[in-house]
């Protein structure tokens, strides 16, 4: 079995590496941007050259004017000059260095001074652009080649993102590049000659940009670092020759984060991306509240709205939202007067218009609700309308119907925008969301390989990004399955990070396993922060759990994979099993057909002890300070019933380890691992006539599979959830009852707490929970949030984080609560003392 991937020390993505070229501009070697690392190789002109005290090199190329003092540059670039000192001390990244004899400032290259610090043109191979780097150092090897050193600056599309074009709704700026902490060394005559670039502020707007650039030939704004792929304001001073003073991103601002943030959650499902996120948020005080949560599908609201009553659920399609967000912004800017949010005065005379209009028409009570729908290619906005004829049942009505009642409509705007019933540009603090992409799936044979965002089933990343480029939220983070970086290159992936960095987000992309976060499932997802410059971009949280990876990272993203470097990894906490999560509920029969029961065992496990905390102890705040329905009530725990003949076969299958078809009478294993019946003996069959051994299960994967009504064991952790509770074709019956995991097993397996609830027709819950982002993860990446969002972060560039060792300790989290409530009562009792 293979572990995690480690952390990555360089990453999959290579730098522009120059190589040594020869001479006359000749080019250099090609080494692609994400090909694996090139031996450095000098030019034979180099290695024949010698030392010359003043002027070192050819007439061409060469070093110039008084070499540093040792003592100066042995403590400058002390990995230079190890070698000489005798012992190898060096670490496996400075390996590659070349041992030095001498330092300088300055070099000559066809007649040109270059000094440390400049910016330059570096020949990258023909008909290739020239790799764009700022130089580190200037020096002479021991072996007498003459060098520099440049710190790589990175072009979009040398980046992850790469240049292919799936969708022509973004641009770069044309003259934006990126500073990498990528270096290494080169021939001093791959330099092709200087460039003018300049720092500029993230936070500046595209024509302040543009108005800065307009004397330089790049500009940059951000950082570039392959691990996770991260685009980051930049933090430490590097502004060496940049003639804008600038302030590091927001780390410097004055005014204290707020502790209160706004959210949407889009493709919603039942909520476990959004709940997980609020949960983690909590631990560190930033108090989120999911403000709108969309989904098309109604038995998923039903269960959103269920355990959030206060989030505004919509169930409409995710383009529908934006096309009625963008009608929405429209209308408040007509109706609102800006400086009082009320009604502007210029439309109050409407008043009497209505009158007019309105006369012998049937009259309206009020506007109760908005969408944007119809039939397609006629969708406009609809109002729900409530008559004053109560004989009339509310109906949906087109606004353009409704022009003869403005005050209605100005009325609705105006109590909508107070209750903020859709969020404005600007409302949103963070975004989340996990656009379907059905169309990448691997199972999928009809997906388009070439052109993935052409099909109609992948457009919803599109989709998304277009409300992020509206709404513009403080922060991103979108949820999809590993593929989106595997089909095609990872060109869904790309695309979706090439977006966010065209609308001038911070980003970084990672792959996280659900089991590494405590839970007895593999699941490994990917995950995409987003940031406005004004923001700290989050990090990831590293595992908790020590967890057996069974691959599933696409290899070019290989390294994306959130993890401990396999020799910095502390002792984590062992892997979970399917006993640690379930063992504590009790026995139900495959009939089961209960929504609330009540627990008949205690918590036998530290995870059965968390998971059955309360919304308080979870520091859940959807129900405020009530507890929510049935609160402490086992609920859920019912399975999808089998069909009798399927419940005659399961009731067959051992009660053991591995056990599945193959263990019912008649079936043989060939040496082939091919599975077949017996054909010396009869066929057993079931009470209705049919095979005890259906035919599918011996066909499914030509007979090789031990899948079709595979039993689960005790200590095993379950590749992932399913949204089926299939046995047919997957390993989902009970170790000890004749049945398939109940909806709550299934919920467990995902992290849910206990108190949450599914609503819908059964097979709609399993859906619901097999879908979502499992809890725990969410959970960390809610915790990695608020670090960001309140600033507590470190301001370096590392994009790891390590989670406090009680996360998800049960007395820690009761004494987190109970402190939160402290401080409620104790911010109660000031205001009424001071009311006094
Ligand atoms: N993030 C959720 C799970 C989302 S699964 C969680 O953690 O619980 C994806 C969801 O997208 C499904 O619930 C599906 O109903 C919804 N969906 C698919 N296409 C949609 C569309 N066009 N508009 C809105 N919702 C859509």
């Amino acid at each position: 079995m293979e572990r995690l991937p480690t952390s990555p020390a360089i990453a999959t993505e290579q730098p522009p590496r120059p190589r040594a070229s020869t001479r006359n501009r000749k080019r250099a070697p090609v080494v692609k941007s994400d090909s694996a690392p090139v031996k450095r190789k000098r030019s034979q002109k180099a290695q024949a050259q010698q030392p010359a005290p003043k002027a070192v090199g050819d007439s061409d190329s060469m070093l110039v004017g008084e070499p540093f003092p040792a003592e100066e540059a042995h403590s400058r670039w002390p990995n230079r000059y190890m070698r000489q000192r005798g012992p190898k001390r060096r670490n496996a990244a400075a390996e590659e260095e070349v041992t030095a004899r001498l330092h300088y400032r300055s070099a000559k290259v066809d007649d040109t001074i270059y000094n440390i610090g400049d910016d330059v043109y570096v020949t990258a191979g023909e008909d290739l652009p020239d790799y764009i780097g700022r130089i580190t150092e200037f020096f002479e090897g021991v072996d007498n080649g003459r060098y520099l050193t440049c710190r790589w600056f990175f072009r979009p599309q040398d980046t992850v993102i790469s240049s292919k074009k799936l969708v022509h709704d973004h641009t770069h700026h044309p003259r934006r590049v990126f500073l990498s902490d990528e270096r290494n060394d080169n021939d001093l005559d791959c330099i092709v000659s200087k460039v003018k670039i300049i720092q500029v502020d993230p936070k500046l707007d595209r024509e302040a940009k543009d108005r800065l650039v307009a004397d330089a030939d790049l500009y940059f704004d951000m950082s570039y670092n392959v691990a996770y792929s991260s685009f980051e304001n930049i933090t430490a001073d590097i502004n060496d020759n940049s003639e804008i003073s600038f302030d590091g991103g927001d780390n410097s601002e004055s005014n204290a984060p707020a502790t209160k943030a706004t959210l949407l959650d889009l493709y919603s499902g039942c909520g476990g991306m959004s709940t997980g996120l609020c949960l983690g948020a909590g631990i560190l005080g930033l108090q989120i509240e999911t403000r709108w949560a969309v989904d098309i599908n109604i038995n998923a609201c039903e269960s959103f709205k269920c355990n959030h009553p206060n989030t505004k659920v919509r169930n409409e399609k995710v383009e529908d939202f934006l096309s009625l967000l963008k009608k929405w912004s429209f209308l408040c800017h007509k109706y609102i007067d800006k400086h009082n949010g009320d009604a502007s005065p210029s439309l109050l005379k409407d008043e009497g218009e209505e009158h007019e209009l309105g006369k012998g028409k049937l009259a309206i009570d009020k506007l109760t609700a908005i969408c944007y729908g119809g039939i397609e290619r006629e969708k406009c906005i609809y109002f729900k309308v409530q008559w004053n004829d109560h004989r009339f049942k509310d109906s949906w009505e087109p606004m353009e119907k409704l022009r003869a009642y403005p005050v209605k409509i100005k009325e609705f705007v105006q109590e909508g925008h107070r209750e903020k019933i859709l969020p404005l540009p600007g409302d949103v603090d963070v975004l989340c969301g996990g656009p379907p992409c059905q169309g990448l799936s691997g199972n999928n044979r009809h997906r388009k390989c070439d052109k993935p965002l052409d099909d109609d089933k992948n457009r919803q990343i599109v989709t998304f990004m277009d409300i992020v480029s509206f709404l513009k939220p403080k922060y991103v983070l979108m949820e999809n399955v590993a593929d989106i970086l595997k089909l095609n290159g990872g060109s869904v992936g790309r695309y979706a990070l090439s977006r966010l960095v065209a609308l001038n987000y911070q980003s970084r992309m990672g792959l996280m396993v659900a089991g590494c976060y405590g839970l007895p499932q593999f699941r490994m997802r990917m995950f995409l922060w987003g940031a406005l410059p004004t923001m700290v971009l989050p990090k990831y949280p590293l595992p908790t759990h020590d967890v057996v990876v069974r691959g599933g990272a696409p290899s070019a993203f290989s390294q994306s994979v959130v993890a401990y470097d396999e020799n910095q990894k502390p002792t984590l906490k062992e892997a979970l099993c399917l006993r640690d999560a379930i063992s504590d509920l009790p026995k139900v029969s495959n009939n089961e057909a209960a929504d609330e029961t009540v627990y008949r065992a205690k918590a036998e496990t530290d995870f059965q002890r968390y998971i059955r905390l309360s919304r308080k102890e979870m520091l859940d705040y959807s129900f405020g300070d009530n507890k929510g329905p049935s609160e402490g009530k086992l609920l859920d725990h019912r399975p999808l019933k089998l069909n009798k003949d399927d419940y005659e076969r399961v009731k067959q299958i051992p009660y053991q380890k591995g056990a599945n078809f193959r263990n019912l009478t008649g079936v043989k294993v060939g040496q082939d691992n091919v599975a077949y019946m017996d054909p010396t003996v009869k066929p057993p069959c079931l009470e209705s006539g049919k095979p005890l051994v259906p035919y599918y299960a011996l066909k499914y994967v030509k007979g090789k599979s031990l899948k079709p009504f595979g039993r689960l064991w005790w200590d095993e952790t379950v590749p992932t959830v399913f949204t089926r509770a299939e046995s047919h074709n997957q390993i989902i019956l009970h170790p000890e009852q004749a049945r398939v995991l109940t909806v709550r097993e299934n919920a467990r397996l995902q992290g849910f707490p206990d108190y949450y609830r599914m609503y819908g027709p059964i097979k709609e819950r399993y859906i619901q929970v097999g879908n979502a982002v499992a809890v725990p993860v969410a959970r960390a990446l809610g915790y990695a949030l608020a670090q960001a969002f309140l600033r507590k972060t470190e301001g370096n560039n590392n994009p790891l984080i390590v989670l406090p060792d009680d996360f998800s300790d049960v007395d820690a989290m009761r004494a987190r609560a109970s402190s939160s409530l402290a401080e409620e009562l104790e911010g109660a009792s000031d205001l009424s003392s001071s009311g006094n």
